[in-house]
Protein backbone atom coordinates (compact mmCIF):
# COMPACT_ATOMS: atom_id res chain seq x y z
CA UNK A 1 0.00 0.00 0.00
CA UNK A 2 1.52 3.37 -0.65
CA UNK A 3 2.09 5.47 2.11
CA UNK A 4 -0.09 8.23 2.57
CA UNK A 5 1.31 11.64 4.67
CA UNK A 6 -0.59 14.30 5.20
CA UNK A 7 -0.10 18.16 6.64
CA UNK A 8 -2.81 19.54 8.58
CA UNK A 9 -2.32 23.48 9.76
CA UNK A 10 -5.21 24.75 11.88
CA UNK A 11 -4.97 28.64 10.08
CA UNK A 12 -5.75 30.65 12.93
CA UNK A 13 -2.40 32.83 12.83
CA UNK A 14 0.64 32.98 10.73
CA UNK A 15 2.39 29.77 9.74
CA UNK A 16 5.83 30.27 12.22
CA UNK A 17 9.24 28.02 11.81
CA UNK A 18 7.55 25.04 13.87
CA UNK A 19 4.89 24.54 10.99
CA UNK A 20 7.18 24.91 8.22
CA UNK A 21 9.37 22.19 10.73
CA UNK A 22 6.02 19.50 10.45
CA UNK A 23 5.52 20.43 6.93
CA UNK A 24 8.87 19.72 5.70
CA UNK A 25 8.79 16.73 7.88
CA UNK A 26 5.93 15.00 6.27
CA UNK A 27 7.24 16.34 3.00
CA UNK A 28 10.46 14.32 3.37
CA UNK A 29 9.11 11.12 4.67
CA UNK A 30 6.93 10.76 2.13
CA UNK A 31 9.10 11.50 -0.64
CA UNK A 32 11.47 8.50 1.00
CA UNK A 33 9.16 6.34 1.11
CA UNK A 34 7.33 7.06 -2.16
CA UNK A 35 4.31 8.53 -0.70
CA UNK A 36 1.82 10.96 -1.12
CA UNK A 37 1.95 14.02 0.68
CA UNK A 38 -1.51 15.81 1.56
CA UNK A 39 -2.37 19.10 3.02
CA UNK A 40 -5.26 19.70 5.18
CA UNK A 41 -6.87 23.19 6.33
CA UNK A 42 -8.13 22.42 9.77
CA UNK A 43 -10.56 25.63 9.62
CA UNK A 44 -13.45 24.49 11.55
CA UNK A 45 -12.84 27.49 13.90
CA UNK A 46 -14.44 30.04 11.29
CA UNK A 47 -13.66 33.01 13.51
CA UNK A 48 -10.33 32.60 14.21
CA UNK A 49 -9.52 30.97 10.46
CA UNK A 50 -10.38 33.56 8.53
CA UNK A 51 -10.10 33.27 4.72
CA UNK A 52 -6.87 35.55 4.59
CA UNK A 53 -5.10 33.45 6.87
CA UNK A 54 -5.67 30.44 4.86
CA UNK A 55 -4.80 32.22 1.69
CA UNK A 56 -1.61 33.19 3.47
CA UNK A 57 -1.02 29.75 4.86
CA UNK A 58 -0.86 28.36 1.32
CA UNK A 59 1.25 30.58 0.14
CA UNK A 60 3.96 30.40 3.02
CA UNK A 61 3.94 26.27 2.05
CA UNK A 62 4.34 27.57 -1.22
CA UNK A 63 7.08 30.10 -0.64
CA UNK A 64 8.47 27.11 1.46
CA UNK A 65 9.13 24.38 -1.90
CA UNK A 66 6.15 22.29 -0.82
CA UNK A 67 3.97 20.44 -3.14
CA UNK A 68 1.14 18.68 -2.13
CA UNK A 69 -1.55 16.88 -4.29
CA UNK A 70 -4.98 19.13 -5.50
CA UNK A 71 -7.35 19.38 -3.96
CA UNK A 72 -6.48 20.56 -0.79
CA UNK A 73 -9.38 19.67 1.82
CA UNK A 74 -10.85 22.25 3.90
CA UNK A 75 -12.46 21.44 7.41
CA UNK A 76 -15.24 23.77 6.87
CA UNK A 77 -17.04 22.21 3.76
CA UNK A 78 -16.98 18.87 5.98
CA UNK A 79 -19.98 19.82 8.38
CA UNK A 80 -21.98 17.03 7.57
CA UNK A 81 -19.79 14.49 7.75
CA UNK A 82 -18.70 15.65 11.74
CA UNK A 83 -22.92 15.62 11.70
CA UNK A 84 -23.29 12.12 10.86
CA UNK A 85 -20.47 10.81 13.06
CA UNK A 86 -21.90 12.60 15.66
CA UNK A 87 -25.09 11.15 15.24
CA UNK A 88 -23.64 7.78 14.91
CA UNK A 89 -21.74 8.33 18.30
CA UNK A 90 -25.18 9.57 19.76
CA UNK A 91 -26.97 6.45 18.29
CA UNK A 92 -24.42 4.76 20.67
CA UNK A 93 -25.05 6.31 23.27
CA UNK A 94 -21.03 7.05 23.49
CA UNK A 95 -21.72 11.01 23.85
CA UNK A 96 -23.99 12.89 26.26
CA UNK A 97 -25.21 16.72 25.87
CA UNK A 98 -23.17 18.69 28.39
CA UNK A 99 -24.66 22.03 29.52
CA UNK A 100 -22.04 22.91 31.84
CA UNK A 101 -20.09 26.48 31.74
CA UNK A 102 -16.62 26.80 32.13
CA UNK A 103 -17.32 28.35 35.68
CA UNK A 104 -19.89 25.56 36.71
CA UNK A 105 -17.44 22.76 35.91
CA UNK A 106 -14.31 24.76 37.95
CA UNK A 107 -16.61 24.75 40.89
CA UNK A 108 -18.12 21.07 40.32
CA UNK A 109 -14.53 20.39 40.77
CA UNK A 110 -13.72 21.89 43.92
CA UNK A 111 -10.19 22.01 44.88
CA UNK A 112 -9.50 18.34 43.83
CA UNK A 113 -8.82 19.53 40.34
CA UNK A 114 -7.63 16.41 38.42
CA UNK A 115 -6.10 17.49 35.23
CA UNK A 116 -5.41 15.54 31.82
CA UNK A 117 -2.60 15.30 30.20
CA UNK A 118 -2.94 19.21 28.70
CA UNK A 119 -3.50 20.32 32.20
CA UNK A 120 -7.20 21.15 31.76
CA UNK A 121 -9.24 20.17 34.82
CA UNK A 122 -10.71 17.09 33.99
CA UNK A 123 -15.17 17.49 33.72
CA UNK A 124 -16.59 16.61 37.05
CA UNK A 125 -19.37 14.69 35.22
CA UNK A 126 -22.12 16.49 36.05
CA UNK A 127 -23.89 16.18 33.05
CA UNK A 128 -23.00 12.49 32.89
CA UNK A 129 -26.17 11.26 35.30
CA UNK A 130 -28.80 14.52 34.22
CA UNK A 131 -32.28 13.13 34.45
CA UNK A 132 -33.25 12.48 30.75
CA UNK A 133 -36.42 14.56 31.27
CA UNK A 134 -33.95 17.82 32.07
CA UNK A 135 -32.32 17.01 29.12
CA UNK A 136 -34.99 16.52 26.54
CA UNK A 137 -36.27 20.21 28.11
CA UNK A 138 -33.01 21.83 27.80
CA UNK A 139 -32.55 20.35 24.32
CA UNK A 140 -35.99 21.09 23.46
CA UNK A 141 -35.72 24.92 24.52
CA UNK A 142 -32.07 24.94 22.34
CA UNK A 143 -29.98 25.63 25.65
CA UNK A 144 -26.45 25.95 24.78
CA UNK A 145 -24.99 22.16 25.13
CA UNK A 146 -21.57 20.63 24.08
CA UNK A 147 -21.23 16.86 23.24
CA UNK A 148 -19.18 14.73 25.92
CA UNK A 149 -17.14 11.16 24.82
CA UNK A 150 -18.83 9.05 27.81
CA UNK A 151 -15.26 7.63 28.68
CA UNK A 152 -15.71 6.56 32.04
CA UNK A 153 -19.15 4.32 30.44
CA UNK A 154 -16.75 3.00 27.84
CA UNK A 155 -14.29 1.90 30.61
CA UNK A 156 -17.30 -0.70 31.08
CA UNK A 157 -15.07 -2.58 28.96
CA UNK A 158 -12.76 -3.87 31.47
CA UNK A 159 -15.54 -6.38 32.43
CA UNK A 160 -14.93 -8.00 28.55
CA UNK A 161 -12.46 -10.26 27.62
CA UNK A 162 -12.19 -9.17 24.04
CA UNK A 163 -10.80 -5.90 25.36
CA UNK A 164 -7.86 -8.03 27.55
CA UNK A 165 -7.29 -9.79 24.32
CA UNK A 166 -7.35 -6.85 22.35
CA UNK A 167 -6.60 -3.84 23.78
CA UNK A 168 -6.34 -0.12 22.07
CA UNK A 169 -2.80 0.53 21.49
CA UNK A 170 -1.07 2.76 18.24
CA UNK A 171 2.16 2.13 16.70
CA UNK A 172 4.84 5.30 17.07
CA UNK A 173 7.95 5.61 15.21
CA UNK A 174 8.46 9.36 16.32
CA UNK A 175 10.77 10.57 19.83
CA UNK A 176 13.05 8.01 19.02
CA UNK A 177 10.45 4.62 19.39
CA UNK A 178 9.58 1.88 17.16
CA UNK A 179 6.73 0.36 19.72
CA UNK A 180 3.51 -0.28 20.37
CA UNK A 181 1.80 2.16 22.87
CA UNK A 182 -1.11 1.42 25.01
CA UNK A 183 -4.10 4.36 24.53
CA UNK A 184 -5.12 5.65 27.61
CA UNK A 185 -7.91 7.42 27.17
CA UNK A 186 -9.36 7.63 30.83
CA UNK A 187 -6.10 10.19 31.39
CA UNK A 188 -9.04 12.39 29.53
CA UNK A 189 -11.96 11.89 31.08
CA UNK A 190 -15.02 12.99 29.17
CA UNK A 191 -13.42 14.84 26.58
CA UNK A 192 -15.80 17.55 24.91
CA UNK A 193 -16.36 15.47 20.88
CA UNK A 194 -19.21 18.41 19.66
CA UNK A 195 -18.54 22.05 20.60
CA UNK A 196 -21.14 24.57 21.89
CA UNK A 197 -20.26 26.63 18.88
CA UNK A 198 -19.50 24.35 16.30
CA UNK A 199 -20.37 20.98 15.09
CA UNK A 200 -17.50 18.94 15.43
CA UNK A 201 -14.18 19.49 17.82
CA UNK A 202 -10.61 19.02 16.48
CA UNK A 203 -10.02 15.69 17.37
CA UNK A 204 -13.94 14.22 15.79
CA UNK A 205 -12.30 16.19 12.33
CA UNK A 206 -9.40 14.70 13.17
CA UNK A 207 -9.54 11.06 12.78
CA UNK A 208 -12.60 11.34 10.81
CA UNK A 209 -10.80 13.42 7.98
CA UNK A 210 -7.30 11.00 8.50
CA UNK A 211 -9.90 8.00 7.25
CA UNK A 212 -11.11 10.05 4.63
CA UNK A 213 -7.97 11.09 2.93
CA UNK A 214 -6.88 7.77 3.77
CA UNK A 215 -3.70 8.63 5.71
CA UNK A 216 -1.30 6.16 6.49
CA UNK A 217 1.38 8.21 8.95
CA UNK A 218 0.31 10.56 10.98
CA UNK A 219 3.50 13.08 11.37
CA UNK A 220 2.61 15.48 13.95
CA UNK A 221 4.24 17.27 17.16
CA UNK A 222 4.66 16.09 20.19
CA UNK A 223 2.26 18.12 21.58
CA UNK A 224 -0.36 15.58 20.21
CA UNK A 225 1.00 12.62 21.34
CA UNK A 226 -1.13 12.34 24.15
CA UNK A 227 -4.32 13.10 22.06
CA UNK A 228 -3.74 9.68 20.00
CA UNK A 229 -5.18 8.14 23.08
CA UNK A 230 -8.74 10.24 21.85
CA UNK A 231 -7.95 9.37 18.39
CA UNK A 232 -7.63 5.54 18.93
CA UNK A 233 -11.11 5.49 20.99
CA UNK A 234 -12.59 7.08 18.40
CA UNK A 235 -11.25 5.38 15.85
CA UNK A 236 -12.37 2.18 17.24
CA UNK A 237 -16.04 3.77 17.68
CA UNK A 238 -16.13 5.14 14.03
CA UNK A 239 -15.19 1.90 12.91
CA UNK A 240 -11.66 3.54 11.04
CA UNK A 241 -8.64 2.35 10.67
CA UNK A 242 -5.71 3.20 12.69
CA UNK A 243 -2.37 5.00 11.42
CA UNK A 244 0.85 4.80 12.08
CA UNK A 245 1.98 7.13 14.20
CA UNK A 246 4.68 9.97 14.55
CA UNK A 247 5.25 12.42 16.93
CA UNK A 248 8.32 14.61 16.22
CA UNK A 249 9.92 17.14 19.31
CA UNK A 250 8.38 20.86 18.93
CA UNK A 251 10.84 23.42 18.34
CA UNK A 252 11.01 25.41 21.16
CA UNK A 253 12.08 28.88 21.38
CA UNK A 254 15.18 30.74 23.41
CA UNK A 255 13.50 30.96 26.57
CA UNK A 256 12.33 26.93 26.16
CA UNK A 257 8.84 27.84 25.35
CA UNK A 258 7.04 26.09 22.75
CA UNK A 259 6.44 27.78 19.82
CA UNK A 260 2.84 28.58 19.14
CA UNK A 261 0.93 31.78 17.77
CA UNK A 262 0.25 33.04 20.79
CA UNK A 263 3.92 33.77 22.13
CA UNK A 264 3.98 35.99 18.92
CA UNK A 265 6.82 33.58 17.22
CA UNK A 266 8.12 35.23 14.20
CA UNK A 267 5.35 34.01 11.49
CA UNK A 268 7.28 32.73 8.20
CA UNK A 269 6.26 36.00 6.32
CA UNK A 270 8.00 38.39 8.05
CA UNK A 271 11.37 36.44 7.58
CA UNK A 272 10.79 36.55 4.09
CA UNK A 273 9.48 40.53 4.26
CA UNK A 274 13.34 40.39 6.26
CA UNK A 275 15.16 38.83 3.10
CA UNK A 276 15.41 35.83 4.77
CA UNK A 277 15.36 32.98 2.00
CA UNK A 278 12.96 29.61 2.15
CA UNK A 279 16.37 27.93 1.22
CA UNK A 280 17.65 29.56 4.29
CA UNK A 281 14.90 28.26 6.57
CA UNK A 282 14.93 24.36 5.19
CA UNK A 283 18.95 24.53 5.84
CA UNK A 284 18.90 26.03 9.10
CA UNK A 285 15.86 23.40 9.72
CA UNK A 286 18.20 20.83 8.72
CA UNK A 287 16.37 20.04 5.34
CA UNK A 288 19.13 20.89 2.66
N1 LIG B 1 -4.40 21.24 13.16
C1 LIG B 1 -3.56 20.81 14.23
C2 LIG B 1 -2.61 21.94 14.60
O1 LIG B 1 -2.33 22.80 13.78
C3 LIG B 1 -2.73 19.59 13.91
C4 LIG B 1 -3.58 18.40 13.70
C5 LIG B 1 -2.84 17.08 13.56
O2 LIG B 1 -1.74 17.07 12.97
O3 LIG B 1 -3.37 16.09 14.01
O4 LIG B 1 -2.14 21.95 15.72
Amino acid sequence: MQPVFRFAPSPNGHLHVGHAYSALLNARMARESGGRFLLRIEDIDTMRCTPQLVQDCLEDLAWLGLEWEEPVLRQRDQTQRYKDAAESLRAGGHIYPCFCTRGHILKAAGDNQVRDPEGSVIYPGTCRYRDPEFIRRALAVGAPHAWRLNVWNLLSWLDDPAFWNNPLTWRETGLGYDETIPAEPSRWGDVVIVRKDIPTSYHLAVVLDDALQGVTHVVRGDDLYHATSIHRLLQYLLGLPAPIYHHHALILDREGRKLSKSVMSTPLRTFRADGITAAQIRQKLGFE
